[in-house]
């Protein structure tokens, strides 16, 4: 279906704001607009969501989350970049397993399941897109997602 992608992001960003708020973090973004895209809308929604929420979960008091999007002639390109806790060398190749919880998640007082990134790489590619995790541990994590327009 047809989708314009911007305002997803901002629906996406607008909805975290007030846990970010609630936490003392800036919850940043900036978009380029209109991204017309054939997508399917409410799983973009949850990819977002589930990579804004981990950013927002990740990084303590005070911290920063920039959200950047920008349109391609045949893709859109998001970064969102956290301040957080980051993710040790040993964890990264793993963020993406089912079920699988880096060892800072694992200490942490709220469950989680260690599914959202699993979800969130399936419904990248399903829509022909990828989704990447660099991170410089505890120099914060940025994640990089490629969708076909
Ligand atoms: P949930 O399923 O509730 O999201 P989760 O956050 O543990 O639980 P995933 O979203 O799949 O599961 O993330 C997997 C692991 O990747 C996390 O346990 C955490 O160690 C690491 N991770 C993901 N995003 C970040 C981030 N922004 N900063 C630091 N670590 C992260």
């Amino acid at each position: 279906k047809p989708i314009q992608f911007d305002r997803i992001v901002q629906e996406c960003v607008a909805k975290m704001h007030m846990l970010a708020e609630l936490k003392g973090i800036i919850l940043h973004s900036e978009t380029d607009s209109p991204i017309p895209m054939v997508a399917d809308e409410e799983r973009l929604h949850q990819l977002l969501v589930t990579v804004l929420d981990n950013a927002i979960k990740y990084t303590p008091e005070g911290g920063i989350v920039r959200v950047v999007c920008r349109k391609f002639a045949h893709s859109a390109q998001i970064e969102v970049e956290d301040t957080g806790v980051g993710i040790s060398p040993e964890d990264l190749p793993h963020v993406f397993d089912r079920f699988y919880r880096g060892d800072k998640a694992r200490t942490r007082q709220e469950g989680g399941t260690g599914l959202g990134l699993a979800i969130a790489k399936w419904i990248a590619e399903r829509h022909g897109g990828k989704i990447r995790l660099d991170s410089k541990r505890s120099n914060g994590t940025r994640v990089f997602i490629t969708l076909p327009l």
